[in-house]
């Protein structure tokens, strides 16, 4: 079932020859560079690719039309791009619930310390469940805890998201800078510097698919600067570029790791990733909550993309990054999730919303952010920060089929005039269609490859067995 960009090759003739499904009547947002949106249009998908998006309803006499969806009362947009997450979390959600990020590690790093790959494996599917019953036709997992004899943590991830549909990037994580060299993590959960290089390496070469609208993408991705060595940080950056992917860690999170860098660098985060040349086009780094001016010109310079974390920020009380101030420098932002111990709700709408809300306490008030600007961080942004946008994150003829319907014409949105309005203002909307290359992977609110209640009962079971391991340490 797993699906390659090589379908996205396809010639015109082919495309013209492939099946083709036509959603029409709905309300749509393109989210293309005129922010183009119809009250009541249509699209046309042939095989796994758009062929046509416009006003009205699609031509009564198309040739090859295999469905047509009356997509009365729904509004039509890009699938979700998430842009920062960690799977295993899905399995310590709720622990730890009153602390700041250095205290929440401290206190968690411990019970990770005995993930092993069944437990990976089922917590990934967890995680990218509740994303795609949610609209994520695109996630990231960034992985960094490698426990010595764990099995195939890589492995476990991406059968999981091959299982459930949707397009991943595995950020490849690691650690080697354990507390007795002065970094966060517990010496137990640090790999070697080689070997957490070689391990990265061996990813990509078996994995990473290079072409933009590729199922599977694999990034290098040193946590973060309080647990990782400046020579993995550097050698890492090296290894991405002879490798031609992109690179991903944290960055200016909390005050503390601000301060962990003056004290340790003698310089600010951003400063300090310079020095080891983590900034660029092919960098994007999650939080970067507190940032001043020269930081923010220093990422929009360089093309260095942000994954806004709305939720984990307030969560961990981190702070409020400053999209506004990113956005008018031309940096690229996209929203992420973060790992589910720092937002147990796991999926991304909650983040439209809450980066909406959130900036707006910020300086900027209520001109922070509006309602299209957040669909667009959602979608187009995200795409951007993952390197794909080429080929996915808006609505248009040429892009691959990654599209969701919502269904707006219930209680909870029906007296909402405006669809973008509702859908990012209001609760969580129900997907009626959310399509990976023009394939479903939800429908009318439940998964097409996933049993729920099944999962739910096995990443519970999972979930106690992590709990009894890490007791019994
Ligand atoms: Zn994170």
């Amino acid at each position: 079932m797993r699906r390659t960009a090589a379908q996205h090759t396809a010639t015109p003739e082919h495309i013209a020859a492939a099946p083709r499904l036509v959603i029409e009547h709905c309300a749509i947002a393109t989210v293309d560079a005129d922010d183009t949106e119809y009250t009541a249009g249509h699209v046309v998908i042939a095989g796994d690719t758009i062929e046509a998006v416009g006003p009205g309803p699609a031509p009564g006499d198309l040739p090859g039309v295999t469905r047509r969806i009356d997509g009365t009362g729904h509004l039509l947009t890009p699938g979700l791009v998430n842009t920062h997450h960690h799977f295993y979390q899905w399995l310590t959600r709720g622990l730890a619930t009153d602390h700041n990020l250095f205290d929440w590690l401290s206190a968690l790093y411990p019970v990770w310390g005995h993930i092993d790959e069944p437990m990976l494996y089922q917590a990934a599917r967890g995680s990218l469940a509740m994303m795609a019953r949610g609209g994520v036709t695109t996630a990231m997992d960034h992985h960094y805890v490698y426990p010595r004899g764990a099995g195939d943590l890589t492995g476990a991830v991406l059968r999981a998201a091959a299982e459930t549909g949707v397009r991943c990037t595995l950020a490849r994580g690691s650690m080697d800078l354990g507390a007795s060299d002065g970094g966060l993590p517990p010496d137990f959960a640090v790999e070697s510097l080689d070997g957490a290089l070689q391990a990265t390496e061996e990813a990509i070469d078996a994995h990473h698919d290079p072409a933009p609208g590729a199922m599977t993408q694999i990034a290098v991705a040193p946590c973060s600067p309080f647990s990782v060595s400046t020579e993995l940080l550097t050698r890492a950056a090296e290894l991405a570029r002879r490798k031609g992917v992109r690179l991903h860690t944290h960055g200016s999170e909390t005050v503390e790791e601000e301060k962990f860098c003056h004290e340790r660098f003698g310089m600010g985060p951003t400063d300090y990733f310079e020095s080891t040349g983590w900034l660029g086009d092919d960098v994007w780094m999650a939080h970067c909550v507190h940032m001043n001016d020269s930081d923010i010109a220093a990422f929009a310079r360089s093309g260095t993309g942000v994954a806004h974390c709305p939720s984990s920020n307030a969560r961990l009380a981190a702070g409020i990054a400053r999209v506004p101030d990113l956005l008018a420098a031309g940096v690229p932002v996209g929203l992420g999730v973060d790992g589910t111990a720092s937002n147990e709700s796991g999926e991304l709408h909650t983040e439209l919303r809450n980066a909406l809300l959130i900036n707006r306490l910020g300086r900027h008030r209520e001109r922070a952010l509006n309602a299209r600007q957040v669909l667009r961080l959602a979608t187009h942004g995200g795409a951007r920060v993952l390197g794909r946008a080429a080929a996915i994150g808006s609505l248009e003829p040429g892009k691959l089929a990654d599209v969701v319907l919502w269904k707006m014409d219930t209680l909870a949105h029906a007296s909402i005039a405006d669809p973008v309005t509702a859908l990012v203002f209001g609760a969580p909307a129900p997907v009626t269609l959310s399509l990976v290359g023009g394939a479903p992977v939800a429908e009318h609110g439940r998964l097409v490859h996933v049993d729920e209640d099944a999962l739910a009962r096995a990443t519970r079971d999972e979930a106690q067995r992590l709990g009894r391991l890490a007791a019994d340490a």
